[in-house]
């Protein structure tokens, strides 16, 4: 075997080992939860656990952990030891069932948004068989859900499960009634590309923003940054090309699909892509990724930064979430074929995807809301902060086409001509990319773009899930009733056109007239965070989760309380940070540049005493404008932060952050930036961006 097959997986108890090592019936009984979304057999969790263990034991585990994923966004373990003590003072090596399925933790100590108070502690873990365990420096690592004693879920991984699963249901109607048959289950499938930027460890040791935030708070421009188009698929330096091939071998080890790596757009920033799978093994793998991407950077001396916004003036990270819907049977429900407009199935889904994503707008902009990702989204890099959907133009014509009642033809695919017979002929496809929209249809799946690099895609997939789900139950309701399959799927797909068609937008997402269009055609554009946040907790958004199963009405103000806190808290440090950093570091080398100019100017002309200084003394002149601009800017930046604190709900104080917190901040650094640009490299305190940019 080869390298590589070799080592895929090697660390997972996947399929393979369990059946290597499971009873026929265990096997058997544990394929069949994982298939039907059935709940386990307690028998059944006894000798799975056994076998885990002993496999675990021969990687070297000592420990096992319930592996989860609290609402701060990361993963979450616990450790401990398979020892029980035996006879004469000596040790066995036990795991039980019990311990595989049900863990206790802490509740308290994490997010909880008022559900859990600290007298009022206790939470479970409990194990997700359909995301495979797998071995983790030392460690066996169990996926599992984490709830409250009252049961609500104060994990990504529960309302992502829920969710799925209220889609495969109401999915498998729709198919069903469209006369699919065999099909058991209806899975969505997610494949989440990555971006991200490496910077050198010394360097980034030398950022407090960077360690403390994430995020660079100040930093003039350098001379050049990705202007000239030359590092976007350029080629790898030799160190990153090192970190990658690590990072790679690390994460198939894990069974982690991994697959395409190349440069961005920004000096320094990469991506890094798997080949899709089911949705919830897509999250914790990115989980999984992103740690990884951490650690293997850590030991070829760098840091992999995963924040939004690393660096003003280039572009920020995001995630692009490939969204799709397929049979268990293997048949992806968004694939077009060649003839799309007679595949009335294909039609439906994708109609049902657009009502979606028009009804439910608010929900994937706030799945996507985070401080970090308000840099990008609405800035011109980023899809805008207004959601809408690519479809192509052959696309939108076959559904209009259907509205319309009328026959639609295809174009013939084009022989693509590239003038030197040498060059091999393919067709081409029947649309063009298009870069700037939110939720592209990209041949056979949706592109959600709005995703920031650092976030779980559990909260969009949760979004599209369950706004789908909820369509698809709407839709299955007609079709059961009708008669006429095919003519009520066209009348459904004509209803969506006629309603929900404002949603389509083929053009340019970042130009100014857009704006003004989606404004015109009643479309949101919740320009940050917080503006977004407040209507998650509408009375529209409440039924929807409620009814849908995903989350109950706890859950859902639970989750709004926290997404509100963890904005303020976030705006929290990094004014703290930025504070600390202009008080004690930034303030002090513009003094002692001042005061060194000054002294040379004095110096100057005790021995030319007509020597005009006229360069020196301006600057000396705009630095001490901008000392002064700074010494404000810090009381204004003091002062807003300490309001901000004062206010009596979470939504007040994430609202003062927002608007004084956030601006005096901008002031801020403008002021520190100007000062930076003028002064002496050697005395500055912190790594300019040519150093962090461009130092690998
Ligand atoms: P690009 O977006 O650059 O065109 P690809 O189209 O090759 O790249 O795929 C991007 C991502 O979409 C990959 O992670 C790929 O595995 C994933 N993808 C492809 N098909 C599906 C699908 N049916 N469901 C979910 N993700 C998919
Ligand atoms: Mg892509």
């Amino acid at each position: 075997m080869d390298e590589v097959t070799k080592i895929f997986g090697s660390v997972v108890f996947n399929d393979d080992r369990m059946r290597e090592r499971l009873p026929a019936e265990t096997y058997e009984a544990l394929q069949r939860t994982i298939k039907s979304g059935k709940t386990l057999d307690l028998s059944v969790a006894n000798p799975v656990a056994a076998a885990m263990k002993d496999w675990a034991l021969e990687m070297g585990a000592t420990h096992f952990t319930h592996w989860f994923q609290p609402l701060t966004g990361i993963t979450a373990e616990k450790h401990d030891g398979f020892i029980t003590p035996s006879k004469n003072g000596r040790v066995i090596m036990e795991f039980s069932g019990k311990e595989l399925i049900k863990g206790e933790s802490d509740a308290s100590s994490f997010p909880s948004g008022g559900i859990r108070a600290t007298f009022e502690a206790r939470g479970y873990t409990a194990w997700d068989p359909t995301s495979p365990a797998f071995v983790k420096e030392g460690t066996l690592c169990i996926p599992t859900a984490f709830c409250s004693y009252g049961g609500e879920a104060l994990d990504k991984k529960t309302p992502l499960l829920r969710s799925m699963q209220v889609v495969s249901r109401h999915a498998l109607r729709v198919v069903k009634a469209m006369g699919m048959e065999n099909v058991n289950r209806v899975i969505t499938t997610v494949g989440p590309e990555q971006e991200y930027f490496l910077v050198d460890k010394k360097l980034y040791e030398k950022r407090p923003d960077l360690i403390f935030c994430g995020r660079t708070l100040f930093g003039t421009k350098p001379p050049k940054g990705q202007e000239l188009e030359d590092h976007y698929f350029g080629v790898i330096k030799p160190r990153v090309a090192a970190y990658m091939k690590d990072l790679d071998h690390e994460l198939w080890k894990l069974g982690i699909l991994s697959k395409t790596k190349h440069n961005e757009a920004a000096p320094a920033q990469h991506e890094l892509a798997p080949i899709f799978t089911t949705t919830n093994i897509a999250t914790d793998h990115n989980q999984l990724t992103m740690e990884i991407m951490k650690k293997v950077a850590d030991k070829h001396g760098m840091v992999c930064i995963l924040h939004e916004k690393p660096f003003a003036g280039v572009n920020g990270s995001g995630k692009h979430n490939n969204w799709s819907l397929s049979t268990d049977t293997g048949v992806n429900l968004l694939e077009p074929g060649k003839t799309p407009s007679e595949n009335i199935q294909f039609l439906l889904f994708l109609s049902a995807v657009i009502k979606a994503v028009d009804e439910h707008q608010d929900l994937l902009r706030i799945s996507v809301a985070s401080a970090g990702n308000d840099h990008r989204l609405g800035a011109a890099e980023a899809p805008p902060a207004i959601v809408s959907m690519y479809l192509g133009d052959e696309l939108t014509e076959i559904l209009n086409a259907v509205a319309r009642g009328e026959h639609y033809t295809e174009h013939e695919l084009t022989k693509m001509g590239m003038g030197a017979k040498i060059l091999p002929q393919f067709s081409k496809d029947n649309s063009d990319r298009n870069r700037t929209s939110p939720f592209a249809f990209t041949g056979n799946k949706f592109e959600f773009r709005m995703l920031g690099s650092s976030a779980s895609i559990a909260d969009a997939n949760v979004a599209i899930n369950t706004g789908v789900a909820h369509v698809l139950r709407e839709f299955a309701d007609a079709l059961e009733a009708s008669e006429d399959k095919v003519n009520t799927a066209k009348e459904l797909i004509r209803s969506v056109v006629n309603n929900h068609s404002r949603i389509i937008f083929n053009g340019d997402g970042y130009s100014k007239e857009w704006e003004k269009e989606a404004e015109k055609r009643g479309l949101l554009n919740l320009r940050s965070t917080v503006d977004a946040i407040e209507l998650f907790e509408s009375e529209k958004n409440v039924a929807l989760f409620v009814r849908n199963h995903v989350f109950n009405e706890t859950e859902v103000h639970s989750r709004c309380e926290i997404m509100l806190e963890n904005y303020s808290k976030i705006l929290h440090i990094e004014a703290l940070t930025m504070l600390e950093m202009v008080r004690c570091s930034i303030i002090p080398a513009i003094s002692d540049y001042i005061g060194s100019l000054s002294g040379n100017i004095k110096a100057l002309r005790d021995v030319a005493p007509d020597a005009p200084c006229v360069g020196q003394l301006k600057t000396v002149n705009k630095l001490a404008k901008l000392l002064d601009e700074i010494y404000l800017g810090v009381k204004v930046l003091d002062t807003a932060v300490s309001l901000a604190e004062k206010g009596d709900s979470e939504l007040t104080k994430a609202r003062a952050y927002r608007e004084q917190v956030f601006s005096a901040m901008e002031a801020l650094r403008y002021s520190v930036d100007s000062a930076e640009a003028l002064c002496d490299a050697r005395a500055w305190p912190f790594p300019k961006y040519s150093e962090l940019l461009f130092g690998i």
